[in-house]
C-alpha cells in the first residue's frame, strides 16, 4: 500500500510503498476514507521533543471501512464504517474500563491514517451511523478534543467566553461552548482569515489581535470573559489569556506549547485565576461527538476547507506550516 512516511525532522513526508498491515488478534484493518491533517502532526515532525521515529506513519484523525478483522474481534465486521480514536489503551485496566484510555499506564497513541490502510484495536473504533459521512467521521477526533476542553471548563449556561486561536480546535471549542449554553463567544486570532467560519461555528464576534484587544473583547461581551480558552500553544498566549479573564475566571489551556513560556504569576494571583489544562478526551466524549453528528447537525462540516490525495499530501502538509486561509484539510488516500 501507499503511505506518507515521516523521514526526519525538517524534511517533508514521502509517499512510499510500505507493507500492507495485517490485524493482530484484537485488531482490525481500516481502509482509510478520510484523515484530517492535524497541527500536532506538523508540530511532531518539526520538534524533537516528541521523539517520532523515522519510518513512522502519522495521522490520527481518520475514518474508514473495516476490511479485515483479527480472530478475537466480535464487535466489528468487514464493511463497517468506523471513526478511529488514537487513544489505544490496554482495554483491561481500571482506567480503560472507566472510559479514560488516554491515561492507561500501558496505553499508546495510535496513528497511521496518512495511508491507504491502517490497523487499530477494535476498542479504538466506533461505528458511524448510516448518514454520517467519512468526511465528518474524520472530524470526530478534533471535535472530541474541543469537547473535552469545554467539559473541563465547567462552563455555566449564559457564560461569557473568549476563544484565543481560530484553528480547528479553537473553532470546535466555539461550537461546543455554544452547545453548552454560552450566550456570547468571542474569537481572537492573529488575522481575520477564519472570521466567517468562526461565525458559522457559533461565534458572536471576532477580532484580529490589536493593542486594544482587551477593550474590544470586553465591549463585545459586556464585561471580561468568565472563561478563556487558549487554543494556540505559542509562548506569550497564556499571559494574554490571563490578562483577558475576569476576576476568579478560568483559563483552559488546550494549546500544546513545547517551549518555555513566561507569565507573571502575580497577574493571575491578583485575580485568583484558575488555570485548567486539557488533553485528549474520554471515550464517552468521542461517542457523544458521533451522536451529535448523527443528530444531523451539519455545523462542524464547515471546518473542512479542502481535500487532497495521498500523493499531494506532503506538499499540502508543508504549506500548512505557514499561516493560511485553510482550516481542516483532509487526506483522501483513495483520491
Ligand atoms: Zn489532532
Ligand atoms: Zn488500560
Amino acid at each position: 500500500m501507499k503511505a506518507a512516511v515521516f523521514k526526519q525532522l525538517g524534511q517533508p513526508l514521502a509517499v512510499e510503498d510500505v507493507r500492507d498491515p495485517a490485524p493482530g488478534e484484537d485488531e482490525v484493518v481500516v481502509a482509510v476514507g478520510r484523515c484530517g491533517i492535524c497541527g500536532s502532526d506538523l508540530h511532531m515532525t518539526a520538534d524533537p521533543v516528541f521523539g517520532i521515529k523515522p519510518g513512522s506513519v502519522l495521522g490520527h484523525e481518520f475514518a474508514g471501512e473495516v476490511v479485515a478483522t483479527g480472530r478475537a474481534v466480535t464487535s466489528l465486521k468487514i464493511g463497517d464504517r468506523v471513526s478511529v480514536s488514537p487513544l489505544r489503551g490496554c482495554g483491561k485496566c481500571d482506567t480503560c474500563r472507566a472510559g479514560h484510555p488516554a491515561w492507561c499506564p500501558n496505553g499508546k497513541l495510535g496513528g497511521g491514517g496518512y495511508a491507504q490502510f491502517a490497523v487499530a484495536a477494535d476498542r479504538q473504533c466506533v461505528r458511524l451511523p448510516e448518514f454520517v459521512s467519512l468526511e465528518d467521521g474524520a472530524l470526530v477526533e478534533p471535535l472530541s478534543v474541543a469537547l473535552h476542553g469545554v467539559a473541563v471548563s465547567n462552563l455555566a449556561s449564559g457564560a461569557k467566553v473568549l476563544v484565543v486561536g481560530a484553528g480547528p480546535i479553537g473553532l470546535g471549542t466555539v461550537y461546543w461552548a455554544r452547545r453548552f449554553g454560552a450566550r456570547q463567544v468571542v474569537v481572537t486570532d492573529l488575522n481575520d482569515f477564519q472570521e466567517d467560519r468562526a461565525r458559522e461555528m457559533g461565534a458572536t464576534a471576532f477580532f484580529a489581535t490589536s493593542p486594544d484587544i482587551v477593550e474590544k473583547v470586553n465591549a463585545a461581551l459586556g464585561g471580561p470573559p468568565d472563561i478563556v480558552f487558549e487554543c494556540v500553544g505559542k509562548p506569550g498566549v497564556l499571559a494574554q489569556c490571563i490578562e483577558h479573564v475576569r476576576i476568579r475566571g478560568t483559563v483552559v489551556v488546550l494549546g500544546l506549547c513545547t517551549a518555555p513560556d513566561i507569565f507573571i504569576p502575580f497577574r493571575a494571583v491578583s485575580k485568583e485565576v484558575c488555570i485548567q489544562t486539557s488533553a485528549f478526551f474520554d471515550y464517552p466524549e468521542f461517542c457523544r461527538v458521533i451522536d451529535t453528528l448523527e443528530s444531523r447537525d451539519t455545523t462542524p462540516h464547515a471546518l473542512i476547507t479542502g481535500t487532497v490525495s495521498l500523493s499531494d499530501m506532503p506538499g499540502a502538509f508543508e504549506s500548512l506550516r505557514r499561516r493560511t486561509i485553510q482550516c481542516k484539510v483532509l487526506v483522501d488516500p483513495g483520491g
